[in-house]
């Protein structure tokens, strides 16, 4: 049996970020079930830091984030590359206008409003009937998710971090004072457990006998196809419909297209229905003025959101030493470093950073008390 301070169960980005700030004064170990970290929705996103998507809550976070994204440690390399998103709309679409143009407004975002001809002048592939309108926003940028992730797990491990992958998490009992968290073949006493199980994140409060939180992953889907010529696999930005009916990314010199569906779905491993793929090309076949003649490669994967959409980061109130730390929904990369930041503080027991406190992060918007 080991013993140490801290056990974390899931290898994603959350469970990265919190190991990243709590190995240099704790003894921390990472349980993933699967063969390699970064499996699930982590290895399954777009890659994209969205500062003005999101509530209040998520966004605070983002730009929280930031300035750890702009000039991250040395053992991390650059995480962020310039891109850019547009909504586009249709003249039919002139009540997404107003939704996007009004939550613009209401929370000080800087979208710059373009005509259709700008619009089609930035991206000429679009059929000018499917432009009426575009919201452009420079802040947008692509990330580099290994970067982010591995860069996270190698300063950890530097500080002792110890991962173990292929151990699943089935049972965890209070004892003494501490937990114990077993594996198959492992036996862990620990004095705090984290929970960053992704879209199980409930399931593994269940293991503790803690009642679930009612978080309840989505499902996502992504695939990628050859650009219509080689210029537009890296000028255009992210676009996105105005009624999220779809999006389209340059990714790697190939295109990412997706959906944007929210499909519930039970904890698993995410594959992609074929209908969904079916309907996201049709779609975008609609808006652009040259076909998909081959998918290349698609997949899903899941979305966890809490009922607020907020993601949930603290103690669980009836169990001393349990912490969860998931629900972040379609943002767990871009808000990782300050959610990271956020639990490594309140697991070391410090006070809310200023840096954070700063950014309008409140520990009780965070709260798991706040879903009971
Ligand atoms: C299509 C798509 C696009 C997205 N685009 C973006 C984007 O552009 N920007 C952005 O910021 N976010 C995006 N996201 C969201 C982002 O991917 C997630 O918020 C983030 O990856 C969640 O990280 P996580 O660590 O909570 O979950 P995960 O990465 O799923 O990690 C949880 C881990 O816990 C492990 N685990 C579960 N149960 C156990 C157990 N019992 N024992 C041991 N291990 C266990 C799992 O195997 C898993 O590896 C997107 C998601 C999708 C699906």
């Amino acid at each position: 049996m080991e013993s140490v301070d801290v056990c974390i169960i899931g290898g994603g980005m959350a469970g990265a970020s919190v190991a990243y700030h709590l190995a240099p004064t704790a003894r921390v170990l990472m349980l993933e079930r699967e063969p390699h970290v970064g499996y699930h929705s982590t290895g399954r996103s777009a890659a994209l830091y969205h500062p003005q998507y999101g509530s209040a809550v998520i966004r605070s976070l983002t730009a929280a984030s930031s300035a750890f994204y702009q000039s991250p440690p040395a053992e991390f390399g650059a995480i962020l590359s310039p891109r850019g998103s547009l909504v586009i709309g249709r003249a039919d679409q002139q009540a997404a206008f107003e939704k996007h143009t009004k939550m613009a407004k209401a929370s000080a975002q800087k979208l710059a409003q373009l005509s259709a001809a700008e619009v089609l002048a930035l991206v000429p592939e679009l059929r000018p009937e499917a432009v009426a309108w575009g919201l452009f926003d420079d802040l947008a940028m692509d990330m580099d998710v290994e970067i982010l992730l591995q860069g996270y797990l190698r300063a950890a491990r530097r500080h002792g971090l110890k991962v173990l992958t292929g151990q699943a998490v089935g049972a965890i009992t209070r004892l003494g004072g501490r937990w114990r968290v077993k594996t198959a073949d492992l036996e862990i006493d620990t004095r705090v457990v984290v929970n960053a199980a992704g879209a199980w994140t409930d399931e593994v409060a269940g293991l503790a006998s803690i009642a679930p939180l009612k978080l309840i992953p989505y499902r996502r889907t992504a695939f990628t196809f050859d650009a219509p010529n080689s210029e537009s696999g890296s000028r255009w930005p992210m676009i996105i419909d105005g009624d999220e009916q779809f999006y389209v990314k340059p990714d790697a010199g190939r295109i990412l297209g997706s959906l944007s569906e929210e499909t519930a779905s039970p904890p698993c491993d995410a594959q992609p229905e074929d209908l969904d793929v079916a309907i996201a090309v049709d779609r975008i076949e609609t808006a652009f003025s040259f076909p998909i003649k081959r998918v290349l490669r698609s997949w899903a994967g899941l979305r966890t959101f809490g009922p607020d959409r907020n993601p949930v980061s603290g103690f669980e109130e009836s169990a001393p030493g349990f912490y969860w730390h998931g629900a972040i929904g379609g943002y767990g990369i871009q808000t990782s470093a300050a959610l990271g930041a956020f639990a490594g503080a309140a697991i070391a027991g410090k006070q809310l950073p200023d840096e954070l406190a700063s950014h309008g992060i409140r520990t009780v918007d965070l709260a798991p008390a706040r879903l009971r």
